[in-house]
């Protein structure tokens, strides 16, 4: 199955709903049944029967199983946040007592979980270099239960041997939990190699407009099944049809606009290497990153995130330069359509942290859709003032 039919074609049934192109809102919360059998027929598989929306609404059923295709999984969840879709991922797969890995520096919220949330209910964590698969196997424990991933990270993009890791897991019996979302499932199909669940936010490349939030799970049915009978509902983690319909929309350009970002972003990144004020650059496609070959084992293709540091003695030329950029707007967050801007001085002010482990140079950018050529005349403007 190709991208395109999947993200056109793939789990609409259009004769069901006037030949309608686009796939309609189904708003409704509750659905009705015919006689007592038939009710209780469906709440025998609330998965896949619309009982109740807050377990399979008819709108989000259509994006589940695009998702899933998508990312080669047998089936998907659809969550109101990345962050949702990480706690519940998790908490479905261990017990008191149980033991994590997970590599350094994962999603903020994903470091904040393992070291509160969970850590409250007798889980520890050990956080390796995802690096070198032999800190895996150090860190493994004979109550060892989880090992999660995120290749590439956010900021600095560390990625992990993904098929290594995998066998190095099922050997010893370990679940994978994968965050996939710098490569988003156009570039890279974790579960393709053998990783049990990727989670994805949604808000992130999927969504690509800025304007909604949500999460993914996708994994075999036995998983999804397993995450969707407990914690997916007793956390009450299910979307709207309203943010399912945006979300099948913005699939329609999945793969155009992420081939796009990759496109700009080669181009703003060939441009940054030779300026004489950019000190190193962060990005797994960069021929002189120590995991290219990783990376292009692995990822078809780099997204738009990257970082960087400049020549600068210290973090007020790092503001005077991000305050001097115009295209790109100085913010949170990445995925959507506009260029972004993210300098990790915003919080080392403050002693954040998320971000005490990162330098006062160190400034993430996201790339969009703009022109490169606007980009570029942003950036040149910016640095020729520091
Ligand atoms: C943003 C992000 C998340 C969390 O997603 P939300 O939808 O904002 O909850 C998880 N992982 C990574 C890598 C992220 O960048």
């Amino acid at each position: 199955m190709n991208q395109t039919y999947i993200t056109n074609h793939l789990g609409e049934d259009r004769e069901n709903y006037y030949g309608a192109v686009s796939p309609p809102i189904i708003n409704s919360i509750n659905f009705a049944f015919d006689s007592v059998n038939q009710m209780r027929d469906n709440m025998r598989d609330e998965l896949n029967h619309s009982i109740y929306s807050s377990g399979c609404n008819p709108t989000v059923a259509i994006l589940r199983k695009k998702i899933a295709a998508l990312a080669g999984g047998e089936d998907a969840l659809i969550l109101n946040s990345g962050s949702t879709a990480m706690v519940t991922a998790i908490l479905s797969n261990i017990e008191y007592g149980d033991h994590i890995i997970c590599v350094d520096n994962p999603y903020f919220n994903t470091k904040k979980l393992l070291d509160g949330t969970i850590k409250k209910f007798g889980v520890t964590t050990s956080y390796i270099d995802g690096k070198d698969v032999a800190n895996f196997e150090k860190a493994i424990k004979p109550n060892t239960k989880l090992i999660i991933l995120e290749s590439p990270t956010s900021i600095t993009f560390e990625m992990q041997d993904i098929e290594a890791v995998v066998k190095l897991a099922k050997a010893n019996n370990i679940i994978t939990i994968m965050d996939n979302s710098y490569a988003s499932p156009i570039f890279q199909k974790p579960l393709k190699l053998g990783v049990d669940i990727t989670i994805h936010s949604a808000t992130k490349y999927l969504a690509g407009h800025s304007d909604v939030i949500a999460g993914i799970i996708i994994s075999s049915n036995k998983y999804i099944k397993k995450i969707f009978q407990n914690e997916f509902s007793t956390f009450g983690g299910a979307i709207s049809a309203n943010t399912a319909w945006l979300l099948l929309r913005s699939l329609r350009t999945f793969s155009l606009r992420m081939n796009h970002i990759s496109q700009n972003t080669e181009t703003v990144i060939a441009w940054l290497k030779n300026h004489p004020k950019v000190k190193q650059i962060y990005y797994p496609f960069d021929k002189n990153n120590l995991q290219y070959d990783l990376a292009k084992k692995q990822m078809t293709k780099a997204s738009g995130l990257f970082s960087l540091k400049l020549k600068v003695e210290n973090a007020r030329e790092v503001e005077r330069f991000v305050n001097a950029l115009q295209t790109f707007h100085l913010a949170v967050s990445w995925g959507g359509h506009e260029s972004l801007v993210f300098p990790l001085c915003v919080l080392a002010a403050d002693k954040h942290e998320f971000c005490c482990k990162f330098s006062f140079d160190l400034i993430r950018f996201s790339i969009g859709l703009d022109e490169p050529d606007d980009l570029i005349e942003d950036l040149d403007r910016a640095l020729s003032i520091i």
